[in-house]
């Protein structure tokens, strides 16, 4: 089977499971090579609905993960858009083919993944995305506030200054818990309040300040 062979399947597997029924999430799931976003040696599994290996000890989301945090997160073509945990650039990269108009800024703490990630990117020729090095726990406040904040790594808490760089009306994801177990928890921000909804159970590698 060719590789998009497969990753319909995944698409039409995941729809079936209740994952995707966005017309704008399935599309971008459709166009997104996931293959290339993983070691070569993986390149078999890319179609597997499982987290993957992408060195640094840090994984690619499963894609069930990655839909759910996609639909859920209600991105518009014209958002801009903070990705905390570029990790292989996927999430991102899903998050392009929706926002046409608007700029994703993904921040990512291990240079090395930040700039495989960036090769990753530069293949699929997006231009609205920017790769950052740096701890993503302190946001990226130049560009501050942002429609969407999308956290791929798990919290302790939620960090204050993530919710001070989201937009009134805007909406954030992040995998708050433990070191192994997290609930993904999608804080809204509306006239100034804030409000918390817990989406269920999740598994992150942890996010790493550099205060901890
Ligand atoms: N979204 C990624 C998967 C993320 S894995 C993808 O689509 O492939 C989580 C990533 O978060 C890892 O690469 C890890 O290095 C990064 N990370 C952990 N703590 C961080 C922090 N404080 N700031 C930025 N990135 C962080």
């Amino acid at each position: 089977m060719s590789f998009e062979e497969e990753r319909k399947n995944l698409i039409e597997s995941l729809k079936q499971r209740g994952y995707l029924s966005k017309p704008e999430v399935i599309e971008a799931m459709l166009k997104v090579e996931r293959h290339k976003f993983v070691p070569k040696d993986l390149q078999g599994q890319a179609y597997v609905d499982t987290p993957l290996p992408i060195g640094q000890e840090q994984t690619i989301s499963a894609p069930h993960m990655v839909a759910i945090m996609t639909e859920t997160l209600d991105v518009k073509p014209n958002h801009k858009i903070l990705e905390i945990g570029t990790g292989s650039g996927y999430q991102a990269a899903i998050l392009a083919e929706i926002v046409k108009e608007g700029e994703i800024y993904t921040v990512e703490r291990i240079r090395e993944l930040a700039e495989q990630a960036k090769k990753n990117l530069e293949k699929c020729n997006y231009k609205n995305i920017k790769v950052l090095v740096a701890d993503g726990t302190l946001g990226h406040r130049l560009e501050a506030p942002y429609d969407r904040i999308i956290v791929t790594a798990g919290a302790l808490d939620i960090p204050q200054v993530l919710v001070d760089q989201l937009k009134d009306g805007g909406k954030m994801l992040i995998p708050v818990g433990g070191r192994f177990f997290q609930d993904l928890i999608l804080v809204e921000k509306k006239d100034k309040k804030i409000t918390k909804k817990n989406l269920g159970g999740c598994m992150f590698v942890p996010l790493i300040s550099s205060e901890s």
